[in-house]
């Protein structure tokens, strides 16, 4: 796949040159002070790097969704001000609404080799999200190099992840986007068999792609959470008032044929926990079978089941997981996804977790540090398993 061969900070010359290097600063705020530092601390290898390299780092990132206008509450300035104590050095910060201003100009000029320049919020540009060539020559002009860093974005063409590398002399990806590539990519592209996949979450149509893509590629497939049971209705269990969605049964019934051609071990729950309501306090009630009783809706994976998953889990050498296997939110049907992040932990296995709600549920149950690799792009991720390119990488030069 052309996505593995990028050139890495590690591949370039970047001593003396000014650097420009989209970071994921996508923090979440509340009355300007950051509440949760990951994606700071994730960005944190390749700044370093880059100034023990004697570049000229200056950094950029999008902050929430300001849509193409200057909105003060979603500035980066708190970013620069909390990077300058982690970096232990000052970040100055370049507070133009138009982002490429007179105050970046000045402040990159005015750069000493190690220096750190933090340009205000991209998307304060409404061509930001449209790629359009006049923002992305704006931020090329500022540098000689550009790096990549922000999977999370990845899979958008926008100026400051896909358009300004046309304008520079050389792109390349950083440490967070080169080790996504690493274990997302080598247990897509050459995983050590046997190769789980692990798919939950609320719907099917969220996943139509991805399920059809590790078909291909797997040899144990395992559906769990909402998605589980337009499945199990298109082979006419009864299902009572639990998830459904209609239009994807004859869907669900392909997969299951192409499971079979293909030589794929494809897993539904053979039992559930369930529930009268959506809702923590709803008594949780066992099923025997794959059947669940009318007026009643499956909210987790059952005993059995859990079971069957995580024997199929401790046999892999390598796991992707995407998506939750129950309600975990509610703690009554949390008990599905706790298992298999357990087996996922104790496996002698490559285990990578694609992000968003699957990577808050094994940080919040405390599997974090023992998995192979959490994704840093919920989204990103998705389209890296379902076989897209992603543009924020085809963009970077090849090794
Ligand atoms: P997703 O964003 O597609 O990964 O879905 C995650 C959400 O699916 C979580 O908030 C879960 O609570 C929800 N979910 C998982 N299993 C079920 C289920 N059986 N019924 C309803 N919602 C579920």
């Amino acid at each position: 796949m052309s996505m593995l061969n990028k050139k890495t900070i590690e591949n370039i010359d970047v001593s003396g040159k000014k650097v420009l290097v989209r970071c994921d600063f996508n923090v979440p705020l509340k009355d300007s002070v950051i509440t949760d530092e990951n994606r700071l601390v994730g960005a944190l290898p390749t700044i370093k790097y880059l100034i023990e390299n004697k570049a000229k780092v200056i950094l950029c990132s999008h902050l929430g969704k300001p849509k193409g206008e200057a909105k003060p509450e979603l500035s980066l300035a708190p970013v620069a001000k909390r990077l300058s104590e982690m970096l232990n050095k000052e970040v100055i910060f370049a507070a133009d609404d138009n982002v490429v201003g007179d105050n970046a100009k000045k402040a990159v000029n005015n750069m000493k080799d190690s220096d750190v320049v933090l340009l205000q919020n991209t998307r304060y540009r409404k061509e930001e999200t449209k790629n359009e060539e006049a923002f992305s020559k704006e931020l090329a002009s500022l540098a000689d190099v550009f790096v990549n860093d922000a999977f999370g974005t990845a899979h958008r063409a926008h100026c400051s992840t896909v358009g300004v590398s046309e304008f520079v002399k050389t792109s390349a990806c950083g440490y967070l986007i080169q080790k996504e590539l690493k274990f997302l990519g080598e247990a897509v592209e050459a995983p050590v068999r046997p190769f789980v996949a692990i798919l939950g979450g609320a719907k099917v149509s969220d996943k139509i792609n991805v399920i059809n893509n590790l078909l291909e590629k797997v040899d144990t497939l395992i559906i769990g959470g909402g998605m589980a049971y337009t499945f199990l209705k298109a082979q006419g269990y009864e299902i009572g008032t639990s998830l459904l969605e209609e239009d994807k049964m004859d869907y669900s019934m392909e997969m299951l044929k192409k499971a079979k051609e293909k030589g794929v071990k494809l897993l539904l729950p053979v039992d559930h926990v369930t529930g009268e309501k959506f809702d923590k306090d709803t008594a949780p009630v066992n099923t025997d079978s794959e059947n669940i009783k009318e007026g009643f809706m499956g909210l987790d994976i059952g005993p059995k089941t859990a079971k069957l998953y995580a024997d199929a889990v401790k046999e892999a050498k390598t796991v992707i997981w995407n998506g939750p296997m129950g309600v975990f939110e509610f703690e009554n049907f949390a008990k599905g996804t706790i298992e298999v992040a357990k087996a996922m932990a104790d496996a002698d296995a490559t285990t990578v977790i694609g992000g968003g709600d699957s990577a808050a549920a094994v940080n919040i149950l405390g599997f974090g540090d023992k998995m192979t690799h959490i994704s840093t792009g919920g989204g990103a991720s998705l389209e890296f398993l379902e076989g897209k390119e992603l543009p924020g990488i085809v963009a970077l030069n090849n090794k």
